[in-house]
């Protein structure tokens, strides 16, 4: 199993079920167990997918192309 959790920065992550510590690119080591899992998934093909889905909802991308249409 993978989870899916968010870093303090506001970046979606994913980790193998069993890590103790996963580091995000802002360079902040986050301790998988203090995290609130958003969603448990079987591979990790699911695991990056689900990531970049929470990337897409947290950036907004739909919003930014209608405000470019202004
Ligand atoms: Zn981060």
């Amino acid at each position: 199993m993978y989870l899916i959790f968010r870093c303090d920065c506001g970046r979606a992550l994913y980790a193998k079920e069993g890590v103790a510590t996963r580091k995000c690119v802002c360079g902040k080591t986050l301790k998988v167990k203090s995290r609130r899992i958003f969603k448990k998934v079987t591979t990790r093909e699911d695991a990056s997918l689900a990531v970049q889905e929470m990337q897409d909802k947290i950036y907004g991308n739909t919003d930014f192309q209608l405000a470019s249409d202004l």
